[in-house]
């Protein structure tokens, strides 16, 4: 594999494109919005400066990297010659499966089309392609270029050859593939999810405080965040909707959203991104919301 197409140049695009592109492949990334890959570029330059800062990466390597990152609001021009499409646009099964089927059409038969989605069904997206051996999750964590796992995900049609074209390729990126089949959640968010929900459960309940329960988390399991934490970071909206994946894809009542979840993502406290969740940002400064202060 030489070329790689990633599609969507957000948080996760641009990881992607910078992880592909220091390994030394070409990489067009796409996006329908000119804004967002003037963004993601910049985003690259500075994560590969932080490089050079801890003695990783050159001046040289760093330009050279850049250089092998071409930005595309034309997703048939930017598709073109790919051995691997790589999705990482917002999460929505409509646009994805538009996506799939688009990619389908203008991708040369031998290309692998991979998405890069946390919660939505691997083998659903490939049943809009004429191709679903060929389609595969590779579900990368943020940040991409920090993150060791990839998650390979096997949708109910992907080919052992597909499966193990990812694997060798997740490696090379000096990653470590871990192979799962596709249920709800896969196995990232099966078991994240439910213990963010917990903790907010145990929140809810007043069983203890915001900083009590990530302290309980982090002191005593070694967690380097507490889980009220990573759920403001991971956004309280992907978290609900996520949950509501697991719901609905199980039919099982262990997975319905704590009711404070619910509210809280109605009234759009949905964590780091908005200011205000079981925190409150405000630049580099994080404190426990006035709302869950222990009284
Ligand atoms: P994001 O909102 O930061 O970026 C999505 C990008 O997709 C935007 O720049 C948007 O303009 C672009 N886009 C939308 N429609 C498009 C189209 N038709 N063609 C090309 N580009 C299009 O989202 P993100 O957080 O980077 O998430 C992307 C994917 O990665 C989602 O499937 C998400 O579930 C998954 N994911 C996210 C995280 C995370 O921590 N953010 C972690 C793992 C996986």
């Amino acid at each position: 594999m030489k070329k790689i197409a990633v599609i969507g140049s957000g948080t996760m695009g641009n990881g992607i494109a910078h992880v592909f592109a220091q390994t030394g492949f070409s990489v067009a990334l796409i996006d329908i919005s000119a804004d967002a890959l003037q963004k993601a570029q910049a985003t690259i330059a500075q994560n590969l400066d932080r490089q050079i800062k801890k003695g990783t990466l050159t001046e040289a390597e760093k330009e050279a990297t850049l250089a092998r990152v071409q930005p595309h609001t034309d997703m048939a021009t930017g598709v073109a010659a790919a051995d691997l499409v790589l999705e990482a646009a917002t999460e929505n099964f409509e646009l994805k499966k538009k996506i799939f089927t688009q990619l389908d059409s203008v991708c040369s038969p031998q290309t692998i089309l991979a998405s890069n989605t946390s919660s939505i069904s691997i083998t659903s997206i490939a049943a809009a392609t004429k191709r679903p051996t060929q389609v595969i999750g590779m579900h990368f964590m943020n940040p991409v270029p920090v993150m060791k796992l990839v998650e390979v995900i096997r949708g109910y049609a992907t080919s052992d050859e597909t499966t193990k074209t990812v694997m060798e390729l997740s490696k090379q990126l000096g990653k470590i593939p871990v192979e799962v089949n596709d249920y709800p959640g896969f196995i990232s968010n099966r078991i994240l999810m439910p213990m963010i929900n917990e903790a907010i459960c145990a929140l809810y309940e007043g069983v203890a405080g915001v900083e009590e329960i990530d302290n309980v988390m982090k002191l005593g399991m070694a967690h380097p965040m507490g889980p009220l934490q990573l759920a403001d970071f991971i956004g309280l909206d992907v978290c609900k909707y996520i949950l509501d994946v697991l719901y609905t894809g199980f039919g099982n009542p262990k997975y319905a959203a704590c009711p404070l979840l619910v509210n809280m993502v109605n009234a759009g406290h949905w964590g780091a991104k908005s200011g205000k969740g079981f925190y409150t940002y405000q630049g580099k400064e994080m404190q426990v919301s006035q709302r869950f202060a222990v009284k």
